[in-house]
């Protein structure tokens, strides 16, 4: 039996520092990384959570909102959002964010979701490239009551009965079948994330948080002033909302670094300098020679 109202889908993605190339340069003298030095990206598990939500919108119809808490960069990822298909984007940014470990973190996301209202699937991604816990997709369904299905790779049917999915594990594959609302944490190997539309890219150029309306007036004086611009884009849902905890029904005790029962105290990353690299010829000899040198250093064999 076909659903009966339209769908509504809701994204959680973050922007994360790029940590997968991590040069030396990146490092402080005590161990911790100076993030602000990384080019901010898209959180790679995200992209697909977003393209399978997006496939979903395709096949299923219904409406997408993509949801990110962060700093008001952030709001970078929520343009990307748009210019792939979203509907609508939202930025969770306070002061009072900041800090959040991944219990903080999924708090602050479901008191976002309870106020976005009705919703029947929440796609994430597994993991984050900079905590990497892998734990705020299940601690969000935990706290909206929903079940869970994580390691998800693709979703084979939808109908009033609920959603069949097929999740990844390391021996093989296994077909879950779900009633909604539910939650599910995407993997990497899922999908191939389409690229942004260029049609879209120029829809959504002018698409901002208040915040960055100083630097759009500076680059098209023409608006006026930022009210004149505020009234010109969201007239054209171009003006990205942005909710505070004033906007949200929160405790505010649990919020950010105060409702964080983890700190990260230091992280050590494992830089490999260039004099521990050692260039292999694309010889026979070249392979024998790292071959032996395995071996004799217990590597393999
Ligand atoms: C090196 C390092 C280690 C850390 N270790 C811990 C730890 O052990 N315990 C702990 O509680 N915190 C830890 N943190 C803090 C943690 O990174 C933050 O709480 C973070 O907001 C969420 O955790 P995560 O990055 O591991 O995300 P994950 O749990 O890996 O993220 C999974 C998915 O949740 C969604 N998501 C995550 N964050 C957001 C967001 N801000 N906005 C929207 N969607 C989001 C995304 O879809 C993402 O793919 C660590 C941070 C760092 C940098």
């Amino acid at each position: 039996m076909p659903h009966t109202r339209p769908y509504h889908s809701i994204v959680l993605v973050k922007q994360v520092p790029d940590t997968r190339n991590v040069t030396g340069e990146v490092m402080t003298k005590d161990g911790t990384m100076n993030r602000s030095a990384l080019p901010a990206i898209f959180n790679p598990e995200d992209l697909n959570a977003l393209e399978m939500a997006l496939d979903f919108k395709d096949r299923h119809g219904g409406t997408l909102t993509v949801l990110s808490m962060g700093p008001l960069q952030a709001a970078e990822v929520l343009r990307d959002s748009l210019c792939r298909g979203a509907d609508q984007v939202i930025l969770l940014s306070d002061r009072k964010f900041a800090g959040a470990d991944t219990q903080a973190t999924s708090y602050t996301l479901k008191c976002a979701i309870d106020k976005i209202g009705p919703y029947d699937l929440v796609f994430c991604g597994r993991q984050a490239i900079d905590g990497d816990t892998a734990q705020v997709g299940p601690q969000v369904a935990e706290k909206l009551g929903v079940p869970q299905i994580t390691y998800a790779e693709s979703i084979i049917e939808a109908d009033e009965a609920g959603i069949v999915v097929q999740r990844a594990f390391d021996l093989g594959t296994e077909l879950v079948k779900c009633t909604l609302p539910c939650l599910l944490t995407v993997v990497g190997s899922a999908n191939q994330p389409r690229p942004a539309s260029a049609r879209k890219r120029i829809e959504y150029k002018l698409a901002a948080v208040p915040a960055e309306y100083p630097g759009l007036l500076q680059k098209w004086p023409e608006f006026g002033s930022e009210e004149l611009l505020d009234k010109h884009l969201t007239e054209r849902n171009l003006k990205i909302t942005v909710w505070s905890a004033a906007d949200l029904k929160v405790d505010e005790s649990q919020l950010g670094l105060a409702g964080s029962p983890t700190q990260v105290h230091k992280v050590s990353y494992v830089v490999l300098e260039t004099s521990e690299s050692k260039d292999i010829p694309a010889t026979p000899e070249g392979v024998q020679a790292l071959i032996q040198e395995l071996i004799k250093e217990y590597i393999v064999g």
